[in-house]
């Protein structure tokens, strides 16, 4: 198992509720930096179930499945991969883009399997995935006046 991106992970926002523009929305993942054209890694083995653009803004998305499904948004694909393909863990699937967004970063979300791909709701990937498959934890900081949090091994 590893994060999906590299060296230092660094969360830019948070699973959940938050507040953009005055307006409250609910974020089903967590937004981790990946400047643009910054590699994107297969946390682990996994099998490709979609990938494509959503139709709402344009994002490019890719659909994963390992031990849980992953989304990746705003993701460039690299040459070659197509739903089906089963990859290694660390394989590079996708580049950082800004598809659907105004600044780079990596859309990532964590669902959790059914029999049809993924089922239920989207789960916290702090919790599901980087506290209780990696055993990492995010620690916050500020980054001027903006809060941010690095991933450390505890
Ligand atoms: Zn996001």
């Amino acid at each position: 198992m590893r994060a999906p991106t590299e060296p230092q992970v660094v969360m830019t926002s948070k699973f959940g509720l938050r507040t953009i523009n005055g307006k409250e929305e609910f974020h089903p993942g967590v937004d981790l930096r990946a400047p643009i054209d910054a590699p994107i890694y297969a946390p682990e083995q996994m099998k490709i179930l979609r990938h494509g653009k959503g139709e709402k803004f344009g994002e490019r998305f890719i659909v994963a499945e390992g031990s849980l499904v992953y989304k990746f948004m705003h993701v460039g694909l690299v040459n070659g991969i197509k739903d089906g393909d089963v990859l290694a863990e660390g394989t590079v699937i996708a580049k950082s883009d800004c598809s659907g967004t105004d600044a780079a970063h990596l859309h990532f979300e964590t669902w959790p399997k059914g029999s049809n791909g993924w089922t239920g709701k989207a789960e916290d990937p702090e919790e599901f995935f980087f506290k209780c498959l990696l055993g990492q934890e995010f620690f916050p900081y500020m980054e001027g006046d903006k809060q941010r949090w690095y991933l450390k091994a505890v």
